[in-house]
């Protein structure tokens, strides 16, 4: 019989610290110098970060990175080769059982019983370890947007109703801290939005921090508020989206009049504060040093172009990104 990895596991009581102390939040989740070899291969390789409580948190990073690893290293569900971990205040795997009373966990394939339906299921595996009431489990039903087919059997849900009944067993405790390995895995476009979507009401209503690993920029860019980039088994980059976003530079996309893009072409790239150029699809666009956007404006003007429109271009992930991950070339 198997079941949802990183589920809670059965529990010995034992109350975690309080998370925030004088309206500072303390992180969710702190790894210092963790490790981790696979014969030959180092997988995790001095991997440090820091999740603040309260954040919906992306762990990106590509193919590889090492972001399966740490999640189950995290959850106790394989052991380290050295490093320290800390969940909610409290040392991992030390005290493993006090720790995952608290949190709901999504690693991996949810793999319920096909025959048995989504309702009992949840009614099934939820309440071997702890006592769980038939209303939470049809709220939780109803929260993942399964209400109408918690009769239905398991085994002919579609690959987005799997996902949302691993995310439905993972809240059912109401866990302080929702882990999650790539949760729009497998699904197409509408099932991303709507699982988006439910993470956020999730966040909003039942005041998880959620900790979710994603190789989508996109996704991570749109659903979280904070990030950690990884790449082979080290981090790259951590911080708030917004703040990695404001940081270093801008994009603007300039277009010239009819005739004059090869000269424009020729000139962008000498000036001074573009840090990058590149044809886009009516003009061009470049990355600037922030506060140039002026500056280059009057330079072509002063080189007799004539400039059509100059529009900033919101700030995405992706460019960080590339810059950070050597296989950044396919992040999607
Ligand atoms: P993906 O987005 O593809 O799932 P990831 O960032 O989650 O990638 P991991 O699955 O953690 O990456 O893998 C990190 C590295 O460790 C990879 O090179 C992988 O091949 C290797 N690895 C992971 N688990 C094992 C294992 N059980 N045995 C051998 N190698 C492993």
């Amino acid at each position: 019989m198997t079941r949802s990895e990183g589920s809670t596991a059965p529990l010995a009581g034992g109350a975690l610290p309080s998370a925030s102390r004088a309206g500072v939040p303390s992180p969710a989740i702190v790894v210092r110098d963790l490790r981790k070899r696979f014969g030959r291969r180092e997988a995790l390789a001095g991997l440090q970060f820091s999740v603040p409580e309260g954040a919906v948190a992306g762990f990106l990073g590509p193919n590889g990175a090492g972001k399966t690893t740490t999640l189950r290293l995290l959850l106790g569900l394989a052991p380290a080769d050295a490093g320290e971990m800390e969940i909610l205040g409290v040392g991992m795997p030390a005290h493993r059982t006090a720790v995952l009373e608290q949190v709901g966990a999504l690693v991996e394939k949810p793999s319920f019983l096909d025959h048995f339906s989504g309702f009992d299921n949840l009614w099934w595996f939820g309440s071997l370890n702890r006592p769980v009431t038939r209303e939470r489990v049809m709220e939780v039903l109803a929260r993942t947007g399964l209400a109408e087919a918690a009769g239905q059997a398991f085994g002919t849900y579609s690959t987005g109703m799997k996902q949302r009944l691993g995310v439905a067993y993972a809240i059912l405790h109401r866990p302080r801290l929702l882990i999650l390995d790539e949760p729009t895995n497998g699904m197409d476009p509408q099932g991303r939005v709507q699982m988006r979507d439910l993470l956020r009401e999730i966040h909003a209503a039942e005041g998880a921090t959620i900790f979710l690993s994603s190789h989508l920029l996109d996704e991570v860019q749109r659903l979280c508020d904070y990030v950690v980039i990884v790449d082979h088994g080290r981090t790259v980059r951590e911080g708030y989206v917004a703040d990695i976003l404001q940081r270093g530079r801008e994009t603007w996309e300039v277009r010239v009049a009819d005739g004059q893009a090869e000269r424009a072409a020729a000139l962008l790239p000498s000036l001074p504060g573009v840090l990058a150029c590149r044809p886009g699809p009516r003009g061009f666009e470049i990355s600037l040093e922030p506060g140039r956007s002026g500056l280059v404006n009057q330079a072509l003007i002063g080189a007799g172009l004539t400039v059509t429109a100059l529009i900033p271009k919101e700030a995405s992930l992706e460019e960080t990104f590339l810059a950070l991950t050597d296989n950044g070339g396919d992040p999607a």
